[in-house]
Formats: C-alpha cells, sequence, structure tokens
C-alpha cells in the first residue's frame, strides 16, 4: 500500500496496539488489555497488513473465547446467543463454571467491571453484543440522555 496521494490520509497507528499484534495476541485480547473498542484493534491489524483474527478455535483457552463460542454476529450488528440460558439469562460452562454472558460481554466492552446488573440496551432479543451490554448506572445514563433529548421519559 504505497499509495499516500489519496485526500483521506492514513490511519493513526497507536504503538501499543501494533506491539501486541505483532506478539501475536488476539483481537479481543488487546482490546481488554488496553481498555480500546475490538473493531479499533481490528482496523489495525488491517492497517499492518496482518492476518485476520480467526475466532473459533476448538480449545477455549480463556474465558473470553468461551464466550465467543457461543455468539453469531447479525447483519445489523448485533452479537447474538447460541448458548444455553437459565431463568432467560444467557450462560455458559467454562472449566467446571457457569457464567452469565451480560457481564462478561460489558467486560470485553467496557474494559472494567460492571457495576449492577448488566442487560443488552438495543432491543433485540438474545443479543450479547459487548457495545450494546449496559449496567446499571450507565442505563441510568442513557435514560437521562434520552430524557434530555426528547424532553421527558416516555411514562404515558
Ligand atoms: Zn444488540
Amino acid at each position: 500500500m504505497a499509495d499516500d496521494g489519496t485526500g483521506g490520509g492514513p490511519m493513526k497507528i497507536r504503538a501499543d496496539i501494533a506491539e501486541l499484534l505483532h506478539a501475536g495476541h488476539r483481537d479481543n485480547a488487546i482490546a481488554q488489555r488496553l481498555g480500546a473498542c475490538p473493531k479499533t484493534i481490528a482496523r489495525h491489524r488491517q492497517a499492518l497488513g496482518l492476518p485476520k483474527d480467526t475466532p473459533g478455535r476448538t480449545s477455549h483457552a480463556s474465558l473470553e473465547d468461551a464466550f465467543r463460542a457461543h455468539t453469531e454476529p447479525t447483519d445489523d450488528g448485533h452479537l447474538l446467543w447460541t448458548g444455553g440460558y437459565n431463568t432467560g439469562i444467557p450462560t455458559f460452562r467454562h472449566k467446571g463454571r457457569r457464567h452469565s454472558a451480560y457481564p462478561i460481554a460489558y467486560r470485553i466492552g467496557h474494559g472494567r467491571e460492571p457495576q449492577g446488573r448488566c442487560r443488552p440496551d438495543c432491543g433485540r432479543p438474545g443479543c450479547v453484543e459487548p457495545a450494546h451490554v449496559d449496567d446499571g448506572p450507565g442505563r441510568a445514563r442513557t435514560r437521562a440522555t434520552f430524557a434530555a433529548i426528547f424532553g421527558t421519559e416516555r411514562s404515558a
């Protein structure tokens, strides 16, 4: 890619992301470690000309891999849960323990531990897309934002 004559300008490459990519880490692991969006990592991978991260390896090295193994992306940007449910909550087993998918999605999407109960906010049934899962304080913020935009909370 020697074409630098276009007007768009090259994307800014973060050295820390590039270093971890070159070290062979996976997109999600890097995103989690640096608190960055996995899409940003994927764009870096592409810009650096590295081969695509391949999900769906057979051994679930990490909890996140196990989580990902039970999901399927949709065309419109959601991530649907294909695993089991326990009282309406997507759950899966990893190393003998049962985990709820929402807090793990939250950690992937936000890079920190959730506060309170995690739920997807997008309204798509079965969605566990990390960017759509919010915790209690996050949902309160979202409601306040909507109230500010539309003037009132939908109550009637
Ligand atoms: Zn969604």
